[in-house]
């Protein structure tokens, strides 16, 4: 039988609980479609600076590094706040992006029809539903950028640099074009063209793409439209590509349109198939080891697992139908309405995995 190999990281918090759902219910897709995964567990975040005295054991990085993919928990808790940077749990997630090459972030909005009612914006609006991708570049731009303290006029000043190379431009916008052919056919790229320079050799680059994609209708859009239309009319985005600094503000607005931090997934590429996928919540250490976590985000995050880096779409797709099934009648705590039943994290990921066998 086909056999994949993921690195798991379990974390902190609530990432273990989340994660051994998710593995439940990637067991039952393999089993309904004909494959199963041996799984190589590793340490990142507080676990490890615990166990090796580091957020990110070099031991960890070979072990993904070996594997089809990884699959992330969550990681971080105040045990470990108090630590220098470099030792913080939170070094570990800039550390492993590093370490894989990870350069596109791939951020799903989306509205599942049994949620509509948890979106804060109007059921008008939303329609028959939302479905957003946030390609993101994670890698370079401002984050990476030079920077330094200096005076200026004798007062402390201090600076940032975006700059981007074409090279960097040409591999993210890639991912886009090719995020948008599989999907709706639609990529907007958004920029600051008419006052960054990293802006216009943005655009020019994405546009000289666009010959290469002849199915894909490009559009561009500053990003201050942008954070605007997102709100004022979602539903005229399909896949939106944008830089480091860009994606980072525009991906948590847009995935906040779905209503709950415990339903959003994603994921982040890098060269070929590899990826990393976690959920974008943190490790939740108020709600730890109380088996109420939701735990879909995960499970979500997994189904793009299938999808981008296993080239599983049917088992993929199985999943998410699953979760829109379960949605119907049951809850976690944290998106619970009058009506459904309140399960736990156990009973989400059985109800979730059962769906699929
Ligand atoms: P958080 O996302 O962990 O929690 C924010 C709120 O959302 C909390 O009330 C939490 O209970 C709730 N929540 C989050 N995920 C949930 C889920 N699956 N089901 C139900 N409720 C859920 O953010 P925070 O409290 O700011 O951070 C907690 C820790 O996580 C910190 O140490 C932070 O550094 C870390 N963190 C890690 C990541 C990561 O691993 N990628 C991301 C963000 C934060």
């Amino acid at each position: 039988m086909k056999t994949y190999n993921l690195a798991v990281i379990r974390g902190d918090g609530i990432g273990p609980e989340i994660v051994e759902e998710t593995i439940r219910v990637l067991d039952a897709a393999g089993a309904r479609f004909g494959f199963r995964f041996d799984y190589h567990p590793c340490l990142m975040g507080g676990c490890a600076i615990d166990v090796a005295g580091v957020p990110l054991p070099p031991e960890t990085v070979e072990i993904c590094k070996a594997a089809d993919s990884v699959l992330l928990g969550a990681v971080g808790g105040e045990k470990w706040d108090t630590l220098p940077g470099h030792l913080r749990p939170e070094a570990g997630l800039l550390g492993i992006r590093a370490a894989l090459g990870l350069y596109a972030n791939l951020r799903p909005a989306r509205i599942f029809a049994p949620l509509k009612g948890a979106s804060p914006i109007k059921s008008e609006i939303i329609g028959e539903g939302l479905d957003i991708m946030v390609v993101r570049e994670l890698t370079g731009g401002i984050y990476f950028g030079e920077r330094g303290r200096k005076e200026v006029n004798g007062a402390a000043a201090a600076y940032d640099t975006e700059c981007y190379s074409v090279p960097e431009v040409e591999r993210i916008a890639r991912v886009g074009f090719e995020m948008a052919r599989k999907r709706g056919g639609k990529l907007c790229s958004v920029d600051k063209a008419n006052v960054l320079e990293s802006s216009r050799l943005w655009r020019e680059t994405v546009t000289r793409l666009a010959a290469d994609y002849p199915d894909v209708t490009l559009s561009y859009m500053y990003v201050d439209n942008c954070a605007m239309q997102l709100v004022r009319n979602p539903r005229q985005f399909d896949v939106i590509v944008t830089s480091n600094i860009f994606g980072d503000i525009l991906s948590d607005e847009a995935s906040m349109i779905s209503g709950s931090i415990g339903m959003l997934a994603s994921a982040s590429l890098a060269r070929g198939s590899f990826g990393l996928y976690e959920p974008i919540h943190g490790s939740a250490p108020d709600i730890a080891g109380q088996g109420i976590a939701n735990p879909l985000a995960t499970i979500l995050s997994a189904a793009m697992l299938l999808q981008y880096s296993l080239n599983e779409p049917a088992a993929a797709a199985a999943i998410e139908t699953a979760v829109n099934e379960v949605l119907k009648t049951m809850r976690t705590a944290d998106i619970f309405e009058p009506g459904y039943r309140k399960v736990g994290t156990t009973d989400m990921g059985r109800a979730v995995a059962d769906a699929i066998s």
